[in-house]
């Protein structure tokens, strides 16, 4: 079998199908089509890089699928395509998001062919530098235990940017799983199999032991950039969490103030009050927290404010759709205005396009992450970036 990416087309319009499977051949993908989902195959599903869904399809609807998906643990980034208006897109991204499935988006019919191409060209293919894994990875509980022992897993690096004056603010650390044999694997592989395998609190340690080793680098290179580090819910449930982060950080000479720890929405959701003391010791002792994914989840105004956070981070699912998109660009402004009023900082996540970065400057949004500025990448070169971003910035 061919060792290039798969992408899999699943609409019923045949001359849908062949744009499609132009396209993701020309840039570098093997493509495969079906015209009704009797034909799906698991296995075919399952190893595929990338899927595009139409909604309506014969014989059984795109909401099917997205089930059959989900319940074969299908890891390939999903966009669903459809004629459908825009609320029904946005139950089915909603659906797909809550049933675990790599969501990138959604496409609106009638479909182009450059936002197509665009599209495509954005993914990560195997044979590239940083290259991801890309085929069925199995691994168990021991197999785990013994890559966290071996410290496999490494910080990537993500700038973030001032949207007043493009200066480098910070990084967010992403995890990446080293694998001697696979390569990198990408956290969605593996974070919610640590979730649920009670490794997460192992997996965050090292994380933790890592970045904060590797602040000597930054300061040795005259910069204090701020780090921010994704936890998962199921570690708020450690009370010992802040002092633990403290004693750490001072080891490392790191400044508390420097670290800002993310958490989803629904973190907030499940066990408010233990959360609650934790969030609230954590910013005493001067660390920043910030909401991730905004937007997405079912946090009230009411836990918004009653929770400590220094920092709103909107959902790429929307900042993706702006400027084009009114429903979208009216969601990111009217966050960027809540998160002022509520004295809080405002990152906009997933920013691609140059267009994307006026229309966040022009609301004064406060921070800008996304691949326009720079992918996630390896300390080192995280390293070279910042030096030469600051170079290029004017003051
Ligand atoms: P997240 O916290 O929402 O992180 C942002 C994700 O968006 C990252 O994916 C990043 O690579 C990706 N991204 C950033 N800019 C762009 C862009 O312009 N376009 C697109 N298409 N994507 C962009 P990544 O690194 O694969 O991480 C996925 C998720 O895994 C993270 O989502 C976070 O929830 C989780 N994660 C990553 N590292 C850790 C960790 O150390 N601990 C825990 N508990 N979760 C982690
Ligand atoms: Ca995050
Ligand atoms: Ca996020």
């Amino acid at each position: 079998m061919s060792n290039l990416p798969l992408a899999v087309v699943i609409d019923d319009e045949t001359d849908i199908c062949e744009m499609l499977c132009e396209i993701a051949e020309e840039e570098g993908y093997r493509a495969l089509s079906y015209t009704e989902a009797e034909q799906l195959e698991n296995q075919v599903l399952r190893a595929a890089a990338m899927i595009f869904l139409d909604l309506r399809i014969p014989g059984c609807d795109g909401i099917e699928v997205l089930r059959l998906l989900s319940q074969i643990h299908c890891e390939a980034g999903i966009w669903i395509i459809s004629g459908c208006d825009a609320g029904v897109l946005q139950s089915a991204e909603t659906l797909a998001k809550e049933q675990g499935l790599n969501l990138q988006g959604s496409i609106a019919k009638p479909l182009r062919y450059r936002q197509l191409q665009k599209i495509l060209q954005l993914t990560l293919k195997p044979n590239q530098p940083q290259s991801y894994v890309n085929r069925d990875i199995e691994f168990d509980r021991r197999d785990f235990e013994k890559a966290l022992a071996a410290k496999e897993f490494i910080p990537f690096y993500q700038p973030q940017v001032s949207g007043k004056n493009l200066q480098l603010l910070g990084f967010e650390a992403l995890v990446r799983w080293k694998h001697p044999e696979w390569g990198l694997v990408p956290p969605v592989r593996f974070i919610s199999f640590a979730e649920e395998n009670g490794l997460i609190a192992d997996l965050s340690n090292l994380m933790f032991y890592a970045t904060f080793n590797d602040y000597k680098r930054w300061q040795e290179a005259g910069i204090s950039p701020s780090i921010s580090i994704n936890i998962s819910g199921v570690e708020m449930d450690n009370l010992q969490l802040p002092e633990k982060l403290i004693e750490q950080m001072t080891l490392a000479g790191m400044p508390v103030q420097n670290l800002a720890l993310e958490l989803t929405e629904s973190t907030l959701m499940e066990e408010m009050t233990k959360s609650l003391d934790i969030m609230t010791r954590l910013r005493m002792k001067g660390m920043h927290l910030s909401i991730d994914d905004f937007g997405t989840g079912y946090s009230s105004m009411v836990q918004l404010h009653r929770a400590p956070f220094t920092e709103i981070k909107i959902d790429r699912s929307f900042v993706m759709k702006l400027p084009g998109n009114s429903e979208a660009t009216a969601i990111v402004e009217i966050i960027t205005m809540l998160g002022h009023k509520l004295g809080m900082q405002v990152v906009a996540e997933g920013v691609e396009t140059e267009e994307q970065v006026t229309f966040l400057r022009q609301i004064h949004c406060d921070k800008l992450q996304g691949y326009f500025f720079a992918k996630p990448q390896p300390l080192e070169s995280a390293l070279a970036w910042a030096k030469q971003h600051r170079q290029a910035v004017p003051c």
